[in-house]
């Protein structure tokens, strides 16, 4: 059998979600899109069942496997509903959803649900992605209440910048949402996603919404101390297949990406850009064999990658290389391929999953 294995502690997952909650101090919903990030939605779902105050999903199809597979607890959709057929099986299965744009919001007026939706009400505070813009907001909440169609009513808006603390812009998109959402009826609020729970006190309202972090990623720069208490829930491994020994000057894998400096031993692991390791990660990108650190050289191939055993004579064929998970950390990865933690860990697929 091929050897990668995603490795996914649900302990770990179950310690992040907890760490969330209580750094954020009240509601928090656990974000599983894009299959848990990679980790395998259903299983995560069963795993955080009894603790968490409900799930957040991107897009209808997600959140019906979620309840197919018999999870009850209440689950939003992060972007609502893509046409208006939806909208049945948001109130057949009682999901949350929502609201950005006026498209939505003129669906869930036309629509007849059996009991009224409840609807997260997305406010543009700054990302310029989607919601409605601050002048637009008190409108559109006007128009939700007066449909009848939505019975309770969550204001929320998503920062673009969370993830660098330093920088001002959440600050000015909490008080453009403050500003936006005064003279409104109370209700509960949501306006921080992992980096802004580990980091913007100010952002702690009635609901997080908790992702990376829940995968034990950090979303924050080096130097802080707040991610510390997080686990990683995916070790990512796989084990050398063959070895060569090449002299110097000797080029490795396709194209001109790496030619040998030094007489190199060479280790083939069974690992490529098929499985979600990025192909773009350059030649130096970290890994462990049997827990010696070492590096990627050579580009990644569809189904293989190549690994630096020179100055680990103990290393050969069998040995275990952890591409990310404990020693490793998937930033890092992602860091040498030009991209974030997120990316890699949604693409993994064709790996075992073993589930812990
Ligand atoms: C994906 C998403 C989140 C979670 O973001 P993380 O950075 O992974 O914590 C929160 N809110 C919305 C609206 C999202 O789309």
């Amino acid at each position: 059998m091929r050897p990668l294995i995603a490795e996914i502690r649900l302990d770990h997952l179950r310690h992040n979600y907890q760490a969330a909650r209580a750094a954020h101090g009240d509601k928090t919903l656990a974000v599983l899109k894009a299959n848990a990030y990679g980790h395998g939605a259903v299983r995560c779902a069963q795993a955080l069942a009894d603790i968490a105050d409900g799930f957040a999903v991107a897009c209808l199809e997600e959140a019906l496997e979620l309840r197919a597979a018999g999870i009850a607890l209440p689950i939003l959709l992060l972007e609502g509903v893509f046409d208006a057929d939806e909208l049945k099986a948001v109130d057949e299965q009682d999901l949350w959803m929502a609201v950005t744009s006026e498209q939505q919001l003129a669906m869930v007026e036309a629509s007849a649900p059996a009991k009224p939706f409840h609807v997260w009400l997305m406010l543009d505070s700054g990302m310029h992605r989607e919601g409605f813009l601050p002048q637009e907001y008190h409108a559109a909440w006007r128009r939700l209440e007066a449909s009848g169609k939505a019975g309770k009513i969550t204001k929320m808006t998503h920062f673009a910048r969370a993830d660098e603390p330093d920088v001002p812009m959440t600050f000015s998109q909490l008080e453009m949402f403050d500003a936006a959402v005064r003279g409104l009826p109370a209700g509960d609020e949501s306006v921080a996603n992992s980096a802004g729970i580990l980091c913007h006190p100010r952002a702690q309202r009635n609901w997080g919404r908790v992702g990376i972090a829940l995968y034990g990623v950090t979303p924050l720069p080096a130097g802080f101390e707040q991610d510390k208490v997080l686990r990683p829930v995916m070790r990512f491994s796989s084990k050398v297949f063959g070895v060569r020994e090449l002299g110097i000057g000797e080029p490795i894998g396709y194209g001109d990406n790496f030619v040998t400096h030094r007489p190199t031993r060479v280790g083939l692991v069974a690992c490529g850009y098929a499985d979600g390791y990025p192909r773009r990660a350059s030649s130096g990108s970290p890994v462990r064999i049997d827990g010696a650190p070492s590096q990627l050289i050579g580009r990644v191939s569809m189904d293989m990658l190549t690994v630096d055993l020179t100055d680990l004579p103990d290393a050969g064929v069998g040995s275990e290389v952890e591409l990310w998970g404990d020693a490793v950390s998937v930033n890092e990865v992602a860091a040498h391929a030009g991209t974030i933690g997120y990316e890699p860990l949604c693409n993994v697929k064709r790996a075992r999953f073993v589930y812990r």
